[in-house]
């Protein structure tokens, strides 16, 4: 069997889609962040635009010093799964930190949000027997292959519509364990879901509820909740899922829940139980980021200001992005040539690293550039940025927004 030619073929037609991934090779440097050194072609300095470490966490002085103190006291990696000598002390005390961060009795911690939505969704899916779940339609890839994997039934309700969730939990009776699943902020358009209104319709179904604030944790809220902290909703949650990886600047993945709904994914969850448990070191870091992020409001307020910054730039010029209420803004190109075209130029010619987003990930004539400014960007390279768009508006004669 020729394996290299099937592999060939495959990899060949993913080109002529587009939709073949090509890799920034990025070196970041403590202290220069969100400027990163680039191995790639282009000029040897970026600036990053899409990046998930929102609020610079990842070498905020604290953070790393936990990561290394940790390391050198305890070494390298955890040695085992949690269940065979891998629990670490900081494992039990990151979980602390995060059931009180959400205001749960409980938190477990994974390998990766990705890790975290698949195991304990497959688990409840599987585990519930006759359970339902009724799924955002645009819920990420995580939840759905964790959703499929526990072979429970699926409803796909229309994208943040509870009266769509209300008409199709109206179909199954009081008997049927039902799982409501969707996310508070959606990555891609940067829209937010009415998680109230939500609540409300699982309720009156008696639906257990499970969100994912993977982008909204350590960003929203008083203490970086998340969206449902912010709207004083946590408790009108079942199960909240997160991760360490985004706006804590480290690696891995948590939900938070009753004592009694950690214990069960805990007890059954094979994404949980046959994995070695994230380096001691790694749980230490992420642990002071999110204690940092619970008390200090600099990181989000100066995050806000530049993110009205650059929205308020692109309006005085016309530049069309997405409206929407959160920290991601999508700037829209509408054609999947000139949205790799437009990124292109700004990384050979403006050291500006923006991923273009094409379909799959998004619907076809809605190609974006998707910035995510935060608050290690200065004023400066928000002009830099807003003048470089500019100019591409108009070499490709991109159409204007109207003020
Ligand atoms: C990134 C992401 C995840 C996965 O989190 P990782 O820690 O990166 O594995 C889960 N859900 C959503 C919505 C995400 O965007």
């Amino acid at each position: 069997m020729d394996f290299e030619t099937r592999f060939r073929a495959q990899l060949d037609a993913l080109r002529d889609e587009g939709n073949y991934r090509i890799f920034a090779d990025l070196e970041r440097q403590v202290g220069q962040f969100p400027k990163v050194r680039n191995h790639g072609s282009g000029p040897d300095e970026v600036t990053v635009w899409c990046s998930n470490d929102y609020l610079g966490m990842g070498q905020h002085p604290d953070v790393i010093g936990a990561m290394v103190d940790v390391t050198r006291a305890s070494g390298t990696g955890a040695g085992g799964t949690r269940n065979i000598s891998g629990t670490a002390h900081q494992h039990v005390a990151l979980e602390e930190e995060l059931a009180d961060l959400h205001g749960k009795e409980d938190a477990l911690v994974f390998s990766s949000g990705y890790v975290s939505n698949w195991a304990a969704l497959s688990t409840l899916g599987s585990r519930l027997p006759g359970a339902v779940i009724f799924s955002d339609a645009l819920n990420h890839a995580s939840m759905i292959e964790g959703m499929r994997h526990s072979r429970a039934r699926r409803e796909i309700w229309t994208h943040n519509d509870p009266e769509d969730l209300d008409r199709r939990l109206s179909a199954y009776g009081p008997e049927v364990p039902k799982i409501v699943a969707f996310e508070s902020v959606y990555s891609m358009d940067g829209d937010i879901a009415p998680i109230e209104e939500i609540c409300d319709v699982a309720d009156a179904h008696g639906a257990m509820t499970y969100i994912d604030e993977v982008h909204a944790v350590g960003m929203y809220g008083p203490r970086g909740g998340g969206v449902a902290e912010e709207l004083g909703l946590m408790d009108r949650i079942t199960l909240i899922e997160g991760t360490l990886g985004k706006a804590y600047g480290c690696f891995g993945g948590y939900i938070t829940g009753s004592a009694a709904l950690c214990d069960f994914v805990r007890s059954f969850a094979s994404g949980f139980i046959f994995t070695t448990a994230i380096p001691p070191a790694v749980a230490a870091a992420a642990r002071v980021a999110v204690k940092h992020l619970k008390s200090s409001e600099i990181e989000r307020m100066r995050q806000r200001r530049q993110v009205a910054r650059l929205r308020r730039l692109l309006d005085a010029h016309g530049i069309p992005h997405m409206d929407n209420p959160s920290h991601i803004i999508p700037v829209m190109i509408g054609d999947p040539v000139k949205c790799r075209f437009i990124a292109d130029v700004l990384m050979q010619e403006h050291g500006i690293y923006v991923q273009p987003i094409n379909y799959p990930t998004v619907p076809k004539g809605t190609e974006r550039l998707r910035f995510t400014p935060g608050p290690l960007h200065t004023d400066a390279d928000i002009d830099h940025l807003v003048a470089a768009l500019n100019g591409l508006w108009k070499q490709c004669a991109l159409a204007r927004a109207v003020a």
